[in-house]
């Protein structure tokens, strides 16, 4: 929510520096404005990014993550302000040190691991999904919201990972 608010503060400000003439001394002020607060939001981006990763780190053994086609998803508009936002690699960096640290297994996906077309109850893998379809319904009765599907399928691959390399049965925080 802070995010946010600096976020619409950054487009005032940049408005008000793009009418400000160059060079001139409310230019520069208005200049170093920006650059504060440009600071001030890559600080509280870091710090969002940390504390939900702490969260997870510290409530799960088994992490396991997509591996987002960032240059695809940006040129796809719909796609772009919500990517830049979350800063989705470093939250991964952060995720996957902080399992490093704690002796947990941080998994993730390949790029090619279709996660939304698999049914999550079956494993038949559709040909197509069209973004627009929000729920994933499947022939064996399978109901499902479309994130929730993709995201059981990238857990089952990390609960695999987990049990195949490691070799261990631990219990697990689901
Ligand atoms: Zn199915």
């Amino acid at each position: 929510m802070f995010l946010h608010i600096s976020l619409e503060k950054l487009a005032k400000y940049q408005r008000k520096l793009s009418n400000k003439v160059k060079g001139s001394n409310g230019y520069n002020k208005q200049k170093l404005k920006v650059s504060k607060l440009h600071e001030k939001i890559t600080n509280q981006r870091n710090d969002f990014l940390h504390k939900q990763s702490r969260f997870l780190v510290n409530n799960y053994d088994v992490i396991s993550a997509e591996t987002l086609d960032l240059e695809a998803m940006l040129q796809n508009k719909y796609f772009s302000k919500k990517i830049i936002d979350i800063s989705y690699n470093k939250f991964l960096t952060y995720l996957k040190y902080k399992c490093e640290a704690e002796g947990k297994l941080f998994h993730q996906v390949n790029k090619y691991y279709a996660s939304s077309k698999i049914c999550s109850n079956c494993g038949t893998k559709k040909k197509t999904l069209p973004l627009s379809q929000r729920v994933y319904s499947c022939e064996c009765g399978n109901v499902i919201d479309r994130d929730l599907n993709a995201a059981l399928n990238i857990c089952i691959e990390g609960i695999k990972t987990f049990y195949t390399k490691e070799d261990r049965i631990t219990s697990i925080a689901w």
